[in-house]
């Protein structure tokens, strides 16, 4: 009988949201899993067998969720890429770092020393995405991710297709739902230069894009740090209608939120 895939899902240093998202899929994530074989996943398996570097089995798909944090993630993450054919990034900490990433703009020791009493025992790498140390072959993006691109990843990944994402703006979504515009209203909106693929999620609770699926073009391939030309016209573009309505310093803090601001 010819094996099934295997499939696991890892977790580095994360909230686990969107391991989390993915258990969200239901009777959907049931279904899937018939034609996989599950090697580690934490929620779905003995907790203790899980995210162990030495435990690790071969894979053809390893989602990797979180972001390397200490020694112990980089170490994890690096045995993942040994053991698996595939590395998908799953999630924005995975994918740009998260929202940890936010120390890299400030003073690392004094955000540690506000946060931990002992902070000097805290690992206080920079904040970033797996690709800092492994090489990643595809991206889930967000915090948390969309469950059904999880679905339609794991699907693509399966029949060895490319998982593609349609490169459109969110502002697609809220059009497409008629959404009122919050950027008219008046709030920091960065979704004319995000990724789309949520369903303007946020906007339709009344939350203005903070940018957690990344950039549009940026997203794919994954490329942390780069930002296309095309991209840095939209860019400018947005933030001088941002600085009619928000100072300098207000932007800049919606911008840091999910790695978003440039340098
Ligand atoms: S991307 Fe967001 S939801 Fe997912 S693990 Fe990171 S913080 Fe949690
Ligand atoms: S609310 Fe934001 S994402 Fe929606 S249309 Fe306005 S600017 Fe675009
Ligand atoms: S609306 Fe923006 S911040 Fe909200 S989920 Fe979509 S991309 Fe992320």
């Amino acid at each position: 009988m010819k094996q099934k895939p295997k499939i696991a899902i890892i977790s580095l240093t994360s909230c686990e949201g969107c391991e989390i998202a993915v258990l969200d899929l239901g009777a959907k994530l049931l279904e899937a899993l018939k034609n996989v074989e599950l090697v580690s996943f934490k929620y779905m398996m003995e907790a203790s067998l899980c995210n162990k570097r030495n435990e690790l089995p071969s894979c053809d798909i390893a989602f990797v969720e979180g972001s390397p944090a200490n020694k112990k993630d980089i170490e994890l993450l690096k045995e993942v890429r040994k053991k698996a054919e595939k590395v998908i990034a799953l999630g924005h900490c995975a994918h740009l770092g998260g929202v940890q990433r936010m120390k890299n703009y400030g003073d690392k020791e004094k955000i540690a020393k506000s946060v931990y009493k002992q902070y000097k025992k805290i690992e206080n790498n920079d904040g970033g995405g797996i690709d800092k140390y492994i090489k990643v072959d595809g991206v889930i993006p967000g915090c948390p991710i969309t469950k059904d691109e999880f679905l339609r990843s794991l699907i693509a990944a399966l029949a060895g297709r490319e998982f593609e994402i349609e490169e459109s703006p969110v502002c697609y979504e809220c059009l497409n739902n008629s959404y009122e515009c919050l950027l008219q209203k008046g709030e920091i909106c960065l979704g004319p230069v995000t990724l789309g693929g949520c369903g303007a999620i946020c906007v339709k609770s009344g939350q203005a894009c903070w940018g957690c699926r990344g950039f549009l073009p940026e997203v794919l391939p994954l490329r942390d740090g780069a930002c296309p030309v095309s991209t840095n016209a939209k860019l400018e573009n947005l933030r001088s209608k941002l600085k009619e309505i928000a100072s300098e310093e207000d932007i800049e803090g919606v911008e840091e939120i999910f790695g978003l601001r440039r340098d």
